[in-house]
């Protein structure tokens, strides 16, 4: 049996694949993909049987128990299988799920990794997600539990929130709870990588205010460091230091103690 070879088709676009993701997709005969793939991405394997196993927020979904079953069979048949995954296989992807099954049959499997969508969020907005001295850690968390209850959380100098989109006003509630002070930037990105990305500034306490324009579409929230715009961030730094001429972003470290953006 061959291996089953996971890809990350990044967040948007069907350009945002890596090199070798769209190597190892030309040579499938089966791709089991996700609703959020470009289906631009069907021309790198036009010969090959697309067997859609979406799952969407509420829309109707394939069980990840009868996706795991799919993927070990179409294994076992010996032809050449890809499991194309929305943006990185290793973030918010289910793929530990997946990988055991796979290894629970006895099949091996090569996962090649994908833009996720914070680090496409970061490029849409040029809001690098690490900032020198203030910005010395990035967490990715998921809003939702497993059952499906919303949380936040304050573990990190940036946030990235996913699966968000649907209750922006609810998650800042649980934001401030969490001990983000209400005037924390938040940037909302929705659709990143994609040509009608769309991105709104927020703060915290006002992030409610995004729900309407990024209605339906996935959507990432950034809060902390990596929300702040970067003439903020040096207009910030100016007003510590007044007449320095170096560009905050371009300063040596600050040491353990940080904060000088
Ligand atoms: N594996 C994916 C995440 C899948 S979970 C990745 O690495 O990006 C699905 C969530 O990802 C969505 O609810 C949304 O929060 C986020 N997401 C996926 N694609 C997105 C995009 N193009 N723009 C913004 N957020 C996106």
């Amino acid at each position: 049996m061959r291996p089953v070879v996971f890809i990350g088709a990044g967040p948007g676009a069907a350009d945002l694949i890596t090199l070798r993701g769209a190597q190892r997709l030309a040579g499938a005969e089966i791709v089991l993909f996700d609703a959020l793939t470009d289906p631009a991405l069907r021309k790198l394997a036009p010969a090959a049987r697309w067997i859609d196993v979406g799952k969407r927020g509420f829309c109707e979904s394939t069980g990840q128990v009868a996706i795991n079953a799919l993927l070990v069979r179409h294994a076992q048949s010996g032809r050449a299988v890809v499991r194309l995954k929305g943006g990185d296989p290793s973030v918010f992807g289910r793929l530990e799920e997946e990988l055991q099954a796979l290894a629970a049959a006895g099949i091996s499997a090569e996962v090649v990794p994908g833009v996720t969508a914070a680090i496409a969020a970061a490029a849409a907005t040029q809001r690098p997600l690490t900032r020198r001295g203030s910005g010395r850690s990035v967490s990715l968390t998921t809003a939702m539990t497993q059952l499906g209850v919303l949380q936040a959380s304050r573990t990190a100098d940036t946030e990235v929130f996913y699966m968000a989109g649907r209750q922006l006003a609810a998650l800042a509630g649980k934001l401030l709870q969490a001990g983000w002070p209400g005037d924390t930037p938040a940037s909302v990105v929705s659709r990143a990588g994609w040509p009608d990305v769309l991105t709104t500034d927020h703060s915290v306490a006002t992030l409610g205010e995004a729900t309407a324009a990024h209605a339906d579409r996935p959507a990432v929230v950034t809060v902390g460091a990596g929300a702040l715009p970067v003439d903020a961030a040096l207009a910030a730094h100016d007003r510590a230091a007044p007449g320095t001429k170096t560009p905050a972003l371009e300063r040596p470290p600050a040491g353990d103690g940080g904060g000088d953006a």
